[in-house]
């Protein structure tokens, strides 16, 4: 199938998307790689008439340090974190999620906003950002807002962007040198979208303590007892005992709609499981 009529629409800078996007009245869409919104217009599950691209806005292709926090703008493209073109102070984490996406054609293409707006609980930028504890850097008309990453998806491809609102970019906090991640996706093929993603970041000189499970739900699931307890035992790296492994089934039991006995029960249980392990060695 083919997308429908369109109007292509290239812009320079924000105000520019901004406005144009308000005058079409909620029939634009914004186009950044295009790697998931094509495919979507083809189908016409997307079948908004006017297409505005950004992909060269400038705002949106920066990277840069502020104190103890950086940013990537919404335009970087995920081999470009891959390749280590921008600022990243997170070990590796993001370099390591990035080459783990689609393939490399769309990792050329494909944007890290365009990602994080898309809102697939499959995709890795979701779960990725929402283990850091980044904020989304969110632009109107008037003014910019930031939204901590575990406010801005609010379901299944939904995100409290208003209609012509652009997320510039992602505000990380920079990780001490004693901080440690995992990152583990399940797919059956490589290049797929995942059936189970763990992610852990633990930073006890930030306070940061994070298990995250994606690929489980509309979006990507905060275990909030095993990430409270964890950081304790990283502290004491006990290894994986008796009381992680109930905090993790409480944990499941109450975030996720699948049965203790599921295949889908199992299989996100031994990734988090693996993910901790990971973390501990
Ligand atoms: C075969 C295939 C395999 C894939 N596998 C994976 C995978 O394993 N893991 C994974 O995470 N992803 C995967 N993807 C998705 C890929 O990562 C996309 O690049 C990404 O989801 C969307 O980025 P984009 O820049 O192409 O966005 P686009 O397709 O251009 O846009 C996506 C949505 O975001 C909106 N948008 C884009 N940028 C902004 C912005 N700055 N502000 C406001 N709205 C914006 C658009 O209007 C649109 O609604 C796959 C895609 C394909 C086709």
């Amino acid at each position: 199938m083919k997308a429908g009529k369109l109007y292509y629409h290239f812009v320079e800078n924000m105000n520019d998307a901004l406005a144009l996007n308000l005058s079409f009245a909620g029939n634009a869409k914004y186009i950044a790689g295009g790697q998931s919104l094509v495919p979507m217009m083809n189908l016409r599950l997307v079948l908004n008439e006017e297409l505005i691209d950004i992909s060269q806005v400038p705002d949106l292709l920066k990277s840069y340090s502020i104190d103890d926090e950086f940013f990537i703008g919404a335009g970087i493209t995920h081999s470009q974190i891959e390749d280590g073109k921008i600022e990243d102070h997170t070990q590796g984490y993001l370099q390591y999620v990035a080459q783990g996406i689609a393939y490399r054609a769309i990792r050329n293409k494909g944007t890290i906003g365009g990602s994080l707006v898309n809102a697939d609980p499959s995709a890795d930028w979701p779960t990725a950002m929402l283990a850091l504890g980044a904020k989304a850097i969110i632009m109107n008309q008037h003014h910019e807002r930031q939204v901590p990453l575990a406010n801005f998806q609010n379901g299944l491809m939904q995100t409290c962007l208003e209609e012509s609102d652009i997320l510039r970019g992602v505000l990380i906090p920079k990780l001490s040198s004693n901080a440690r991640w995992s990152y583990l996706k399940f797919c059956h093929k490589v290049g797929e979208f995942a059936h189970s993603i763990a992610a852990i970041v633990i930073d006890p000189s930030l306070g940061i303590s994070n298990i995250v499970l994606g690929a489980a739900g509309d979006k990507p699931i905060f275990l909030p007892n095993l990430s409270a307890k964890f950081s304790k035992a990283f502290i004491g790296n006990e290894g994986f005992n008796n009381e992680l492994k109930e905090l993790l089934e409480e944990d499941l039991i109450q975030h996720t709609t699948h049965d203790k006995l599921s295949y889908e029960f199992n299989l996100h249980q031994s990734m988090i499981k693996r993910a901790v392990m990971g973390v501990l060695q």
